[in-house]
């Protein structure tokens, strides 16, 4: 649905952009992720065709944002990073200005009480863009992105200046939004990010560090073989057990608990009994293990990992 090659921008001597290469499937939701700077809002700009790149292609739906831009950008809905409001309409008006200009062909009564339902913008349509709150507003810019209801979706960071239960509920409408469109979101919220894609793009100066499923980016880490256990007992005991295993490749204490049990970070060899062996040795000494799960690390871990690499 999109597909994005070679793309760099330059702005006189700083490189915005550095070679990026990627594509979105129909369906998709993909995070774009990355700290302040990293080139977000360019590449989003140059996919939605309000920018041109220095070097590189965009296609949409195999139409090029910059020799078909009419074909191309008519299959785009675009929140940039300010919405593009004006203060002084009401939310009808507004979206019937946005009806105007992107020529839309829908139905405009049913269209446009659809989109106010699905963003919940309804009960203030009559009012003026300026009395709106941040929310408000924030959910009339997605309301303006899908007039005329194009498949993909780009939203440059649409939950800045939220409050915790507008981020939970535009979270919510871009879940539901991903059911239908095809969608591409920025943040430097890595939660975010988590809480809503399927899949992560993460940039930092400009270039591409990774594009992996989320879970995927984490078992990269640490090759997809650490647990975290832990057991009831002396550390020491638990620690000559651990040593006492053929699977377990080496281990490291991370927490003492007051109820007596002490936990570990695991790092195991590909053995696909290992689990069982651990199992049976703690308990052929009668040594309760209590928890025992897959390491899973937080994108935070993930993203500096990566952005250490990358330097
Ligand atoms: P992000 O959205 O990830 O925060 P941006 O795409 O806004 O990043 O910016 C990427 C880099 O390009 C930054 O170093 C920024 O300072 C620079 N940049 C962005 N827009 C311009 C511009 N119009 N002129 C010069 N430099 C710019
Ligand atoms: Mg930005």
């Amino acid at each position: 649905m999109i597909s994005v090659k070679n793309l760099t921008k330059k702005y006189g001597n700083i490189t915005a952009l550095d070679n990026v290469s990627f594509s979105v499937e129909k369906g998709e939701v993909v995070g774009f992720l990355g700290p302040n700077g990293a080139g977000k809002s360019t590449a989003m700009n140059i996919i939605t065709g309000y920018l041109s790149s220095t070097s590189g292609n965009v296609k949409i739906d195999g139409f090029d944002i910059l020799e078909e831009p009419t074909d191309a950008k008519k299959r785009i809905g675009y929140l940039p990073e300010v919405p593009p409001l004006y203060p002084d309409m009401t939310v009808d008006e507004y979206l019937d200005f946005i009806y105007e200009l992107k020529a839309a062909k829908q139905k405009k009564k049913a269209h446009f009480n659809e989109i106010c339902e699905l963003t919940k913008i309804t009960a203030v349509r009559g009012r003026l863009i300026k009395n709106l709150s941040k929310g408000y507003r924030q959910r009339v810019g997605i309301a303006q992105a899908l007039v005329g209801n194009p498949p993909v979706l780009i939203l440059d960071e649409p939950t800045v200046g939220l409050d915790p239960k507008q981020i939970i509920e535009m979270r919510t409408l871009i879940k539901k939004l991903g059911e239908n469109h095809t969608v591409i979101l920025s943040s430097h919220i890595l939660s975010e990010v988590q809480a809503v894609c399927g899949r992560i793009i993460v940039l930092n100066n400009g270039r591409l560090v990774a594009d992996n499923k989320a879970q995927e980016l984490g078992q990269s880490l640490n090759g997809g073989n650490s647990i975290v256990l832990r057991a009831l007992g002396d550390d020491k005991r638990i620690q000559a057990l651990l040593n006492s295993v053929k699977s377990v490749k080496h281990f490291s204490k991370s927490e003492s608990f007051s109820d007596g049990a002490q936990e570990y970070l695991v790092n195991l060899s590909s053995s696909e009994n290992a689990r069982e062996e651990i199992f049976f040795a703690f308990a052929s000494k009668k040594v309760p293990i209590i928890e025992m799960k897959t390491a899973e690390y937080s994108l935070e871990d993930i993203f500096m990992s990566l952005v250490n690499k990358d330097k």
